[in-house]
């Protein structure tokens, strides 16, 4: 399959964040064709996920715009670049956040998914090639987010930022594996690692805790103990196997000493998927001395320290943190795919609206809200 697009221009639709926390615009951007080792996606399906909200309202490192959000989402391959030897166009894929170029020591490294050249960096906005971006409109430059800027028709990403996925696989439904759930099932099943039988504690009841539940589900824990500050969580949570809810509002002590004394010493594992500093912090003080392991996974402000007295650590608890639940992008996503395929993960319960590209704002609306988990947005009428 040859595109009649490719090297050209590209004339499309882009949700254009202009400023900090304003209104996304609709906009006609140019896309320039890929470089070397780059690929032009057309994307289906894209959902919101917190991380794009958190950069939005300018609470992380640096406000960087004009800029095109969006990183979990669902496409097809147009056209690719010079050096592009394992993808062409008519390709199934997931585009993610951060990449895996198969060359450096992480990428040989069993244990990391960090690569060297392609791991999260949320103050580029530009393609590593040549320092630009390939987003325009009347030759001023938009800004790319995280490497992929999906709330775009068509965006131009790194080939080692994209997982090429089994092509019945419905985008509507898998794109949701880009980014939010396999975060969240990845820091359960991947670096938490609970045993059978164990108790697992889940801060934050949003897409990625509710991922990370199921995750503790699969793993088969007896006791999934979900924390939020939002009451209206908990009855959705249940669905994810959850089985006990604690509201920290609703105590007042600390909630890591609420979990402890509801589980006789502490919580085999826990995983924290708020953001918040608070959070963090009693997910580690929450697990048992001797051996729970608490995993961080919520994106923190800029200015936050976490802080804990050294002895929880002496006590033999672990603290760890993921990026993308520890998955490598193109080696291990399409096997989350195929997880979807066989029934054994269900993606249907985490989808709760869907808005036409057109009312994207929507979807920033149920986020701030607190409404629902995910919403997606449909690309093309
Ligand atoms: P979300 O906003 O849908 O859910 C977060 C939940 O946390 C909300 O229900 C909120 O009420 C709850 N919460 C906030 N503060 C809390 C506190 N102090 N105690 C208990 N609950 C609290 O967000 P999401 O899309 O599920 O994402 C969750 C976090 O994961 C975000 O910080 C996001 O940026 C981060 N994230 C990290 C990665 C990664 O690779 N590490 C990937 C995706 C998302
Ligand atoms: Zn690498």
């Amino acid at each position: 399959m040859v595109s009649t697009t490719a090297g050209k221009v590209i004339k499309c639709k882009a949700a254009v964040a202009w400023e900090a926390g304003k209104p996304l615009v609709i906009e006609e951007v140019e896309v320039a064709p890929p470089q070397a080792n780059e690929v032009r996606l057309k994307i289906l399906f894209t959902s919101l996920c917190h991380t794009d909200v958190y950069f939005w309202e300018a609470k992380g490192q640096t406000p960087l715009f004009p800029r095109i959000f969006g990183h979990e989402a669902g496409g097809i391959v147009e056209s690719v670049g010079e050096g592009v030897t394992d993808l062409k166009p008519g390709d199934h894929v997931l585009p993610v956040f951060t990449g895996e170029c198969k060359e450096c020591d992480h990428c040989k490294s069993e244990e990391s998914n960090m690569c060297d050249l392609l791991r999260i960096n949320t103050d580029r906005g530009v393609m590593l090639n040549d320092g630009k971006s390939r987003f325009s409109i009347n030759g001023e430059p938009i800004y790319h987010f995280v490497g992929t800027s999906t709330f775009s028709e068509y965006t131009v990403v790194h080939v080692g930022c994209v997982a090429k996925i089994n092509p019945t696989a419905p985008l509507d439904k898998v794109c949701v594996l880009s980014c939010g759930i396999s975060t969240g099932l990845g820091a359960t099943l991947n670096v938490a690692k609970p045993r059978k039988g164990s108790s697992v504690a889940i801060f934050g009841l949003g897409a990625v805790g509710l991922a990370a539940a199921e995750g503790a589900r699969l793993a088969g824990a007896s006791r999934i103990i979900g924390v939020d500050l939002n009451s209206k969580r908990f009855a959705e949570a249940k669905k994810f196997g959850v089985t006990e809810f604690v509201n920290p509002k609703d105590y007042d002590k600390p909630v890591q000493e609420v979990l402890v004394e509801m589980t006789d010493g502490g919580v085999d594992r826990s995983v924290e998927c708020t953001g918040s500093i608070n959070a963090m912090i009693s997910a580690f003080e929450c697990v048992h001395d001797g051996w729970g392991v608490a995993v961080l996974v919520g994106v923190p402000n800029k200015d936050d320290a976490f802080r804990t007295h050294p002895i929880n650590v002496l006590n033999e608890k672990t603290l760890k943190g993921t990026f993308f639940g520890n998955y490598k992008p193109r080696s291990d996503l399409p096997s989350v795919v195929e997880m979807y395929m066989k029934k054994e993960l269900e993606l249907e319960k985490f989808i709760t609206h869907e808005v036409p590209f057109s009312e994207i704002n929507k979807a920033f609306e149920y986020m701030l809200k607190g409404e629902g988990l995910r919403c997606i947005i449909r690309m093309t009428a």
